[in-house]
């Protein structure tokens, strides 16, 4: 056995590495609650008890699961054609609402500002948006009292985004009660969306009628954890860290079988190498509806917090699409942010991001 070197990441084995993402994707969907999640959870705990890695275990916690039955978006009237595409916006209320359409462009403070300089009030309106992370702007809109939320999906080819309207403040823990806003929400298709936008600007206020019916109900699942034990400060642990659930479509290649193929290559590669601190490997479940897993790992136990001196989240490492990277953190932690160009590498502040943190 000896030192980790920076260079031994570079030689992750990507044969390997392509092998592990095909079992993943080929478990299908992973959405919260279904088999696919179940089924790659035990994959998982086989894997890592295979690698023959220390104190290999099932975290279970209870979270709010998210079973969709119905979304609907459709001019008051008939006019502009049929329903438009939808699906439901999770997090949002089980109801349908009716109400004339506001558009407010990306949703943030300023655009609502704006609308609202004009003497338009958003209390009892549908709210049509085209907010890239409704969760980012779906809260502010509740405290203003909207009747409904329409956000056009970024997707293209007639695909439509699912996301959640609401990832935190929590609770994420029971009770529920609050978890779920207080109005009903969808995402459109692109191209219908920007159909409805044009007859909004047409003249005449327009009615829209928002349906999403789903049920919210309690449910239990796991994150899945490992050890591979440190050697000078056993006591100091690293976490290293990638969701395993995906969201309600699709088999989750880039988000997230590309962090979780990460985080297994790595485990593979790390356990063979003289590490520093203990390293605990955590592929966290149901991340797509608010994190649930991992703020149950965060929440459970002060101590190992204490203990903790850092985290690297594995997450979307493939997407297959040049967009912008969003991180969200505890403002405490703004001085460790730094930029994909910038010539420095994450330091740990005052250095001016130029020193490497030694995690391992
Ligand atoms: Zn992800």
């Amino acid at each position: 056995m000896r030192d980790l070197r920076p260079d031994d990441l570079a030689g992750l084995d990507q044969a390997r590495l392509g092998a592990t993402l095909e079992r993943v994707v080929g478990v299908g969907n992973r959405f919260a609650g279904t088999p696919g999640e179940e089924l790659c959870r035990e994959l998982l705990l086989g894997g890592l008890a295979g690698l023959g890695l220390a104190r290999v275990r099932a975290e279970e916690f209870r979270y709010l699961a998210y079973e969709p039955l119905a979304a609907a978006c459709a001019v008051v009237g008939g006019e502009g054609g049929p329903a438009l595409p939808a699906a439901g916006l999770q997090c949002t209320a089980s109801a349908a609402a009716e109400g004339e359409a506001v558009y407010v462009g990306a949703c943030r403070e300023a655009d609502l500002a704006a609308v609202e300089a004009r003497g338009v009030d958003l209390a009892g309106k549908v709210v049509v948006a085209h907010a890239s992370l409704a969760w980012l702007v779906a809260p502010q809109l509740a405290a203003k009292g909207v009747a409904a939320l329409v956000n056009v999906s970024d997707a293209p080819d007639g695909l439509i985004g699912h996301f959640p309207a609401s990832l935190y403040p929590p609770p994420l823990a029971p009770p529920w009660e609050g978890r779920i806003l207080p109005f009903p929400g969808v995402s459109v298709e692109a191209e219908a969306g920007r159909r409805l936008i044009s007859l909004m600007t047409a003249g005449r206020p327009l009615r829209l009628r928002v349906e999403h019916r789903a049920r919210d109900v309690e449910k239990i699942s796991a994150n899945v954890v490992a050890e591979i034990p440190g050697e000078a400060e056993p006591g100091q642990r690293v976490v290293l860290g990638a969701h395993y659930d995906t969201q309600i479509e699709g088999p989750g290649a880039a988000d997230n079988g590309s962090g979780l193929a990460a985080l297994l290559e790595l485990a593979h590669t790390l356990r063979g190498l003289r590490r520093r601190r203990t390293i605990e490997l955590c592929a966290f479940g149901v991340e797509e509806l608010g994190f649930f897993g991992s703020y149950h790992h965060v929440l459970r136990d002060p101590d190992a917090n204490a203990a903790t001196v850092g985290m690297i989240n594995l997450d979307a490492l493939g997407l297959p699409s040049p967009g912008r990277r969003l991180l969200v953190s505890d403002p405490s932690l703004g001085h460790l942010r730094r930029r994909r160009r910038d010539p420095g590498r994450l330091g740990a502040g005052g250095d001016g991001g130029r020193q490497p943190l030694r995690l391992v």
